[in-house]
């Protein structure tokens, strides 16, 4: 039987789009999803994030930083979300603000990790949407 530290993921045909602005916790997410050979697009602000999800077809999943300069996680969430509804979209906190859960979740994001994001929580979480939507597609 496996232990849950040796759970192995095998996602090299998903994509998933992280909008994250700091530099160091892009690199950390990367370095978390690099033996699932998940493909990554890197988007440094929400409205980058969201002219990449128009401009790509085949991204799975998002994993969105809501604290971001010129469009916040909020506001790229809302429009994704309009392009569409289906993508799930985790968002990516310190839950610094009080009813921020609720926000997060009224806005439309299917799901949250909160800062400094546990790897085998996000790891489980994905794991959760992108099987989903193989499931869905069968
Ligand atoms: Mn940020």
């Amino acid at each position: 039987m496996q232990t849950k530290r040796n759970i192995s993921y095998d996602w090299q045909n998903n994509t998933v789009l992280i909008a994250e602005d700091a530099d160091m916790n892009f690199l950390l997410l990367k370095s978390f999803l690099l033996k699932t050979k998940i493909n990554i697009i890197w988007a440094n602000n929400g409205k980058i994030a969201v002219d990449i999800f128009l401009e790509n077809n085949n991204i799975d999943l998002i994993l969105m930083d809501m604290q971001m300069p010129i469009l916040n996680g909020y506001e790229a969430t809302k429009k994704i979300k309009e392009i569409d509804s289906k993508i799930p979209i985790i968002a990516q906190t310190a839950f610094a603000m009080s009813g921020e859960k609720e926000k997060i979740l009224d806005i439309g994001c299917d799901d949250y990790v909160s800062k400094p994001i546990n790897r085998i929580e996000l790891l489980k979480k994905m794991d959760y949407y992108i099987n989903r939507k193989i499931n869905h597609n069968i």
